[in-house]
């Protein structure tokens, strides 16, 4: 089992978030020592908190990702967290969806659109560039571990994006949200650009899909088509990102490493 120094993960307080927060306490392939969990209202989320009762590894900071302005005092405190190692997991999770996932153009609405993409494009990117120096430090401190190379056991970010996101994947589907769908190929390609500039710092990018995961973001589609439960889809990821070397250049990677196409 690989144990990395540490993980942050947003969105933390349910669903495949609050999946990896657990996950990286006692997956048999990859665990945190430290694991910051960030969700919008500590207070209420009790399942996290359980999960920080039953181990020391476990922090929660409040982070509403759409609150720019807080970044800093968040990346101080995930600084004095994680020490002089720095950060060497970010995984951009939270996510919205506001339609039922069959939309049409008479259903949108501006406000829909740009909370969407606040959220699920924008956050992710303002995220990564604030916690960025203490990537940074992260890559710099465990350079050995991967001889220079890029992976999960030196820095990375990981930005759970959809194959709703793909433009190629999202054709065939039976499920459409023109905010979801272009907020998840928006963040693909942030994704796509940033990965060299990152790279150069020792720093890796990806994006992957979890699969079709039963969560309150998909209780409305229940039924639609076949579902994995949480647990299935991080473990997935787990694994799929220890092996991880560099950004998959000719798209991004689901839950089991298959490569979908942008
Ligand atoms: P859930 O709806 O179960 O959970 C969403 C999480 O995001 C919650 O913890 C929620 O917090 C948090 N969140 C939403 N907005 C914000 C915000 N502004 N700031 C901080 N946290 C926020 O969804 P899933 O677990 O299914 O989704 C997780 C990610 O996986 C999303 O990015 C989603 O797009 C993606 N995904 C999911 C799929 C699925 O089949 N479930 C398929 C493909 C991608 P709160 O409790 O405060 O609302």
């Amino acid at each position: 089992m690989e144990m990395i120094h540490s993980a942050l993960i947003t969105g933390a307080s349910r669903g495949i978030g609050l999946e990896f927060v657990k996950q990286l306490l006692t997956n048999s392939s990859l665990q945190a020592k430290i694991i910051i969990a960030t969700c919008r209202s500590p207070e209420g989320a009790t399942a996290l908190q359980e999960l920080k009762k039953s181990s020391e590894r476990v922090h929660i900071l409040k982070l509403d990702v759409t609150k720019f302005d807080t970044y800093d005092e968040l990346a101080l405190n995930v600084g004095s967290i994680v020490g002089d190692k720095g950060l060497t997991l970010l995984i951009n999770n939270a996510g919205i969806a506001e339609a039922s996932f069959k939309d049409s153009l008479k259903d949108i609405t501006p406000e829909m659109y740009l909370s969407t993409f606040t959220t699920n494009s924008v956050a992710p990117v303002i995220l990564t560039q604030a916690l960025y120096p203490l990537l940074k430090q992260s890559a710099e401190a465990h350079s050995s571990e991967t001889k220079n190379g890029l992976g999960v056991r030196r820095a990375a970010v990981i930005n759970i994006s959809s194959d709703l996101g793909s433009i190629k994947c999202a054709a065939g589907h039976i499920h459409r949200s023109l905010s979801y769908n272009e907020s998840k190929a928006a963040l693909n390609m942030s994704t796509q650009l940033l990965a060299k500039e990152l790279a150069r710092d020792g720093i890796l990018i990806e994006s992957i899909h979890p699969g079709v995961v039963r969560t309150d973001l998909t209780k409305d589609v229940e039924g639609d088509c076949p579902m994995i439960d949480s647990s299935t889809s991080v473990a997935g990821i787990l694994s799929v990102l220890l092996y991880l070397q560099e950004k998959n250049k000719d798209g991004f990677l689901d839950y089991k490493g298959n490569v979908l196409p942008f």
